[in-house]
């Protein structure tokens, strides 16, 4: 028996047979082609591009109906990367000016591409760099071998039940994956926000990526264990550990029913305390999972990914249409915009932040920022937000707050806009509520400040905790130090709520710790009353409010926020949650 390690990133347990998938990297050969076959040459590659074409539209209209709508904008993305001059225009002037063949301009072309995602701060941006690279490799794939372009049909051969293991898989494979039934599958690169993972998740398959020696050490036939949450694989297990297993997947189908009956229950602590529970959403489609597990609100709605996957910007009507569509969804519970979270990429923006290379895009143009430094950018989303709050109810939250004048100058920019509308006769929510994020060190330790004149604050522990602790949150190689119950951290959020009890305004949590289960009861310790999350997640932290008791918590939140050392805080935190 041999256990592998990677990056759970979609819980579940499976148990079945390896389906080993081979798909190196094609080789690329280079050579310098004869003029009079430089039109040739160009044809093969246009060619290719179009095969590439057809293949995504095949895949798209294989897409099962009941799949979620991301899958088939995932494989859209790939058709528009198929459709970009940078794909298709760049390569052609390489063939035709270096005499180069097809393949070779095309992998040139690609490396340029990729170190200029490579830069990308965001994290969702430096992904698309493993969409371009997917769209590469299949047009690739269909220069070197155009008669052996594998397509849905071809991996579709007895999948089901199996756990297939690959080195990386793209969207459009995930789909096919769950077409097929697959049981899990492994890879040996990706990350927890790969659109591999966030697929994995939506379509509900157990699954774990950066198993790096996974494909080095299965055989096909293989008996394995996938446990998806711990992100553990286990080769040719034991009858006993087969047992075990089997009996946890009983216990997590029971648990998923049992959480399905907590939909109406109110989430209230044994003794009394009400606790808001809230969704995180990055498109207006994820409405139906919000109605699903019946969340309070939206506690944080990403609107940058409005943004995203397109070319051109949004403008005020399209951006007030989608925020409408969620709001009038929401009915009477609120909805929090939280205003552009972009970085300093032109991918987003359509060019006109340059293409000047940052050396630390974590600390550099990015969120409110970005905003403030653009207000052609900014204005009209502020007016879409407003205008949407006529609907419904509304919040405007400020990401990335770092100075008070940097508030003061988004509260001016909000009041101009309000007083622009008033005169154009358009409506709007007169008592907006504005929030504004805590997710810079400097803002946390500041918070009774912010708190003043701001209505509402809401950690975001996934920034706040890469800033506190110095570590890259997209590198792998320093994952391991990414601890939310760093002694450092924990007293930043307790200085944040005592900082919003002092002012009398609420304080949620809207980062990932808001919805990891092992951090629930220390939250509520320490006097978080409004989580908001993914949510899938939501269902499982009601029923820890519901089981638990507040003013017992806070006593050993306390204690935990005494401890001297991080083993003795683990300990604690680990005995509070075994109650
Ligand atoms: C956070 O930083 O915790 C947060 C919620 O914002 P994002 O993950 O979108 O940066
Ligand atoms: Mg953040």
């Amino acid at each position: 028996m041999l256990i592998l390690h990677g990056t759970g990133v979609s819980n579940g347990i499976a148990i079945g047979k390896a389906y080993v998938m081979q798909r190196d990297h094609p080789e690329v050969p280079e050579y310098v082609l004869p003029a009079h076959l430089v039109d040739d040459e160009v044809e093969r590659f246009l060619r290719a591009i179009e095969l590439g074409r057809s293949q995504l539209q095949s895949i798209r209209s294989h897409i099962p109906k009941t799949a979620p709508p991301e899958i088939a904008s995932i494989i859209d993305t790939h058709l528009l990367i198929l459709e970009d001059t940078m794909i298709t225009d760049a390569p052609i002037e390489t063939i035709r000016q270096k005499q180069c063949n097809a393949e070779w301009a095309l992998k040139t072309q690609a490396e340029r591409l990729s170190a200029v995602f490579e830069q990308m701060e965001d994290p969702y941006l430096r992904n698309k760099k493993t969409d371009v690279g997917q769209v590469v490799d299949r047009v690739l794939n269909n220069l070197l071998r155009p008669s052996d372009h594998q397509t849905h049909e071809q991996i579709s051969d007895a999948l089901a039940g199996q756990i297939v293991i690959a080195a990386d898989l793209t969207p459009a494979d995930t789909v096919i994956l769950k077409h097929n039934r697959v049981a899990a599958f492994v890879t040996g690169l990706g990350g927890p926000i790969s659109h591999t993972a966030i697929l994995a998740r939506s379509l509900g398959i157990p699954a774990i990526v950066a198993a790096h020696n996974a494909t080095r050490y299965i055989r096909n036939g293989e008996e394995l264990i996938v446990d998806g949450k711990r992100g553990a694989l286990i080769v040719a297990p034991e009858k006993a550990v087969v047992a075990e297993y089997r009996q946890r997947q009983k216990d997590i189908v029971h648990l998923r029913r049992e959480l399905e009956t907590l939909k109406a229950s109110p989430a209230v602590t044994r003794d009394g305390h009400a606790i808001g529970l809230l969704a995180n959403i990055e498109l207006p489609e994820d409405i139906k999972a919000v109605a699903k597990v019946a969340a309070g609100g939206v506690g944080l709605y990403r609107s940058e990914f409005l943004f995203m996957n397109r070319r051109g910007l949004p403008d005020e009507d399209e951006q007030f249409k989608a925020y409408v569509r969620v709001v009038k969804a929401l009915a009477d519970k609120p909805v929090t915009i939280r205003t552009l979270d972009l970085g300093a990429d032109k991918q987003v923006d359509g060019g006109s932040h340059g293409n000047a290379v940052v050396t630390n895009p974590a600390l550099g143009l990015r969120a409110v920022r970005l905003c403030l430094h653009d207000t052609g950018l900014f204005i009209p989303q502020l007016r879409a937000i407003l205008r949407a709050s006529a609907h419904g109810r509304v919040q405007i939250m400020i990401p990335m707050l770092s100075s008070l004048d940097e508030l003061f100058r988004v509260l001016e920019l909000i009041e101009a806009t309000k007083t622009e509308l008033t005169r154009s006769g358009e409506k709007f929510d007169a008592d907006i509520p504005i929030g504004g994020m805590i997710e810079v060190p400097a803002a946390a330790v500041s918070a009774d400040l912010f708190a003043r004149h701001l209505d509402f604050l809401s950690i975001g522990t996934n920034d706040l905790i890469q800033y506190t602790l110095a570590i890259d949150r997209l590198d792998e190689a320093v994952n391991y130090l990414y601890d939310p119950l760093h002694p450092a951290v924990l007293r930043l959020i307790a200085n944040t709520l005592r900082a919003g009890r002092d002012a009398g305004i609420p304080v949620a949590m809207c980062g990932e710790m808001a919805g990891d289960p092992r951090y629930t009861r220390l939250l509520l310790g320490l006097g978080l009353t409004q989580f908001s999350m993914h949510p899938s997640a939501l269902l499982e932290i009601k029923k820890i409010v519901r089981e638990s008791t507040l003013a017992e918590l806070r006593e050993l939140a306390e204690r935990i926020m005494q401890a001297h050392d991080t083993r003795e805080l683990h300990q604690l935190v680990e005995d509070m949650n075994g109650m």
